[in-house]
């Protein structure tokens, strides 16, 4: 069901594809040179190219025998070297075998490995082979990983683990990559106390204010932590003024339709200003402007409406920002393990764990239940004026996928 059929609720594609188009006109395109250990969580600036062959030379896959397959013909062949890893042997002598082990070089003359648990070493040293020996068997060809020049990382790609660990198989001590973006985190109410005050009435804790800055951190954000803001117009103006030198200003609550909307306001005088009320559920109101030039970008303030709003817009928003194509979560269909009898106005995401392969959902699914969240693997996705029998396949996005 397209959003036309909800006039006035703008589809999730449709505000993320702006959000990308707003994010490709202003990309992040510094960059910086960092050593590989402090890498983790950036984004390639340049293309990772292969600076040698991988393995840069045929080696052993095995514990064994290296030999020429040729001279294999089941008579027992001595055993002339000895070759560990991390050793250049001399060429193999003819109608001889070399004992050799896994990551070990080939010696010159050889052409295939023969595992020791097929060899019998005779009273006299020497080796029988039981099987007959295919050529190339148990080899890693040099190049059979990567050539020399390739493209190993395409610009734009996340760091991670893996990766890192792919740039220091070929070497790379350094890369190039984005600077990290500053994002401002904005946690706006006048009921909002931190954690280790005391709550007086009518007071909650700031859950938000951790939950982005330790995501942001994650994402490899410079996190500029702007603290509460009571709901205030001149306090507004005031705070916003002072992070001229960000990239991404990101505020939590105040966008509720109906209340006064000081960031709304605030962003109003400042420039320009877009209000959207998304088919989105939890989530609805979305802010997004500009305040003396600064991107702002206005999330709903209960936390899971917060959380799924960061996780489907602001997240790819960023990453777009820093140059990354693949920006949306991996998402597969599961069976449903629950009825879902009344089509909704909005896309809904449902918290959810898997349960014997089906989508299980967490009894209370209201936005204001940060617990739903840290009890579930994922969001299951139920399109608006859509309904479920159970077993049906639905759409399921892992957290897995998203608080990376
Ligand atoms: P608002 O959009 O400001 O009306 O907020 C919607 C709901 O989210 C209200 O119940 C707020 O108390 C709650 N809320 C707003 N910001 C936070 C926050 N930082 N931490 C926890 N709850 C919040
Ligand atoms: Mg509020």
């Amino acid at each position: 069901m397209s959003g036309d059929d909800h006039p006035g609720l703008m589809p999730v594609e449709t505000a993320l594809a702006r959000l990308l188009e707003l994010a490709e006109a202003t990309p992040i395109c510094e960059c910086e040179r960092l050593p590989l250990a402090e890498a983790r969580g950036r984004v390639l600036a340049e293309p990772l190219l292969a600076s040698l062959d991988l393995p840069p030379w045929p080696n052993s896959a095995m514990d064994g025998y290296a030999l020429c397959q040729a001279d294999w013909q089941g008579e027992p062949l001595a055993v002339s070297q000895r070759i560990f890893a991390g050793q250049a042997p001399g060429p193999l002598e003819p109608g001889t075998c070399a004992r050799i082990f896994t990551g070990a070089p080939l010696p010159a003359g050889a052409d295939c490995v023969e595992m020791q648990e097929n060899a019998e070493v005779l009273a006299d040293g020497r080796v029988r082979f039981r099987e007959p020996i295919k050529p190339g068997q148990h080899v890693r060809p040099q190049g059979q990983e990567t050539r020399q020049g390739e493209t190993v990382l395409a610009a734009g790609t996340r760091l991670g683990p893996v990766q890192l660990g792919l740039c220091a198989t070929l070497g790379a001590a350094e890369l190039a990559v984005r600077r990290q973006p500053r994002v401002a985190v904005l946690s706006t109410g006048d009921e909002l106390v931190e954690p280790g005050q005391p709550l007086g009435p009518g007071q909650i804790y700031n859950s938000n204010r951790r939950l982005l800055c330790s995501w942001l951190e994650q994402l490899g954000c410079a996190v500029v932590d702007a603290g509460i803001l009571p709901d205030d117009l001149a306090l507004t103006r005031a705070k916003l003024g002072q992070l001229s030198a960000v990239d991404l200003i990101l505020s939590t609550g105040g966008v509720s339709v109906g209340e006064a909307d000081f960031l709304g306001e605030a962003l109003r005088e400042g420039g320009e200003l877009a209000l959207w009320k998304l088919a989105i559920k939890p989530g609805k109101p979305l802010t997004f402007g500009h305040y003396q030039g600064v991107p702002v970008l206005g999330l709903p303030g209960n936390p899971a409406s917060t959380l799924v709003t960061f996780a489907l817009l602001a997240r790819p928003y960023l990453l777009r920002r820093l140059g990354v194509d693949k920006v949306a979560p991996l998402h597969f269909p599961v069976p449903a393990g629950f009825v879902w009898r009344k089509p909704g106005s909005r896309r809904e995401y449902l918290r959810a764990r898997l349960e014997d392969g089906r989508a299980v959902l967490y009894a209370n699914q209201s936005s204001g239940v940060l617990r739903s969240v840290a009890w579930a693997d994922g969001l299951v996705e139920v399109r608006e004026g859509s309904t479920l029998a159970e077993g049906e396949p639905v759409n399921f996005i892992p957290l897995s996928e998203l608080l990376v």
